[in-house]
Formats: structure tokens, C-alpha cells, sequence
């Protein structure tokens, strides 16, 4: 990416977020717009702990092999919840949830912070915006994230996953639940994620998209799904902040 490319999609990001009073409010995804919950693959630990408690309960056959090696604890928890209709799954689903939140608790003690998140959220707070976080992790984490960082009140809500796995994004579910939460139509907002699966939900939930993402293969990534706006960090839209 060019740095020209980086200032043009800045300053549609900033029209986007900013121009005149700005959207009502921003839905922002917690892991990689906010902070990095598992850094250097520190995910792995947390999916092969699944793993363990799948094998334990001998389902680890509903596993394909990608899925037995895959360093995201999500993409365990959505296999069992799909084998559900073929296999006696029993409680699995939600004894693999209930690990995955504890994981992610665990590493929101020690997750980094995005470059730039915390001036932005306070500043978009600070002139009004309404945010919400709108994730696929357990809402708890996210939340408990924010208080440690002292972020927690310029959120209004943390909607985190559902119990049912096939509503996490790229299902619009937890968009929709936030903007019920704040009473506002959907073109009143803009949705803040890194990857393809956020620019989805918020397409079908009728929500404009800014894409932050941290690699050029992040970036790459939405956009080949679509998204029109895509940034490499906050710096362009901190710059762009009236001093
Ligand atoms: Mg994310």
C-alpha cells in the first residue's frame, strides 16, 4: 500500500466517522481494532486445550484436519457446534464455550493495545459519538479489557458472542443487537473491524465499514471482500483531529 492510498482512505474514514456532527455511533470489534488478545500466536494453546476436552469426549473425528490444527479457538467451537447434527454432542458446545471465555478472559489481561485505539475512542466519546463494541469474543473479556485500560465508560455496551455459535459475524446478530441497544437505524453507524468477516456482518446489517488493518494481508484481505475504506493504523485519522 502507498502511503497516497493510506491518506485517501484516511480521509474517507474521516468523513465517515467525523464530518459535520459525524454518525451517531461507532460499532467498533474488539480484537484488532482495540487491542491484540493473542499475540504471536498465543491462540494456539487456547484452541489445542479444545481440542483436548473434544478428544476427551471422543469427538475428535468431527474434526477436519485443517480443524485440528487451526490456532483459532473459534474455529473448534463452530466445528463441534456444526457436528451437532450428525453426532450426540451432549453439552460439548457449551462446556467448549465456556473454555473459550475463560481463554479469553486469561488473555485479556496481557492483550496489547492498538497504536492509537484509546485517543480515538475518548475523543469520538468526548464529541458525542455513541460506541458500542460489537465482537465475537465473550462480552466479559472485552469488558473486563476496558475497565483495565479505564476505556469502559466511553462504550455505552459490550455485546459479545451469543450462545449460539452460527450467529457470530459474519451474522449481522450481534450489529443488530447493539444498535437495538441504542434505539438507532442502522445508517446511523459505522462499524470499526479488521477482517473480512466483520465487513460482511456489517453489510448485511446495513452498517458503513472502516477497515484498520495491521498488515498488508489483513488489509488486502477486506478488501477483496469489498470494503471500500481501509486504514494501517489510527495515525492518519489521529492527525486529522482539530487541535
Ligand atoms: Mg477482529
Amino acid at each position: 500500500m502507498t502511503a497516497e492510498y493510506d491518506a485517501a482512505d484516511a480521509e474517507e474514514a474521516w468523513e465517515l466517522l467525523s464530518a459535520g456532527p459525524g454518525p451517531d455511533c461507532a460499532l467498533f470489534d474488539f480484537d484488532g481494532p482495540l487491542c491484540r488478545l493473542f499475540p504471536d500466536g498465543s491462540s494456539m494453546a487456547v484452541a489445542n486445550a479444545l481440542r483436548t476436552t473434544v478428544e476427551a469426549a471422543g469427538l475428535l473425528g468431527v474434526l477436519s484436519e485443517g480443524e485440528r490444527t487451526d490456532k483459532d479457538p473459534h474455529v473448534v467451537l463452530r466445528a463441534v457446534h456444526r457436528a451437532r447434527r450428525d453426532h450426540d454432542v451432549g453439552d460439548l458446545v457449551a462446556r467448549l464455550e465456556q473454555q473459550v471465555t475463560e481463554g479469553e478472559r486469561t488473555a485479556a489481561r496481557t492483550a496489547w493495545p492498538t497504536p492509537g485505539a484509546a485517543e480515538f475512542v475518548r475523543w469520538l466519546a468526548g464529541r458525542g459519538t455513541r460506541l458500542a463494541v460489537v465482537t465475537n469474543n465473550a462480552a466479559v473479556a472485552a469488558d473486563d479489557y476496558l475497565r483495565d485500560r479505564n476505556l469502559r465508560e466511553s462504550f455505552e455496551a459490550v455485546h459479545g458472542r451469543a450462545a449460539d455459535p452460527d450467529l457470530m459475524k459474519p451474522h449481522p446478530d450481534v450489529l443488530h443487537r447493539a444498535l437495538r441497544g441504542l434505539g438507532l437505524p442502522p445508517d446511523e453507524a459505522v462499524m470499526i473491524g479488521d477482517t473480512p468477516t466483520d465487513f460482511m456482518a456489517a453489510e448485511r446489517a446495513g452498517v458503513r465499514f472502516v477497515g484498520i488493518g495491521r498488515t498488508a494481508a489483513k488489509r488486502q484481505r477486506m478488501r477483496d471482500a469489498g470494503a471500500k475504506v481501509v486504514l494501517a493504523s489510527y495515525d492518519r485519522l489521529l492527525r486529522l483531529i482539530p487541535r
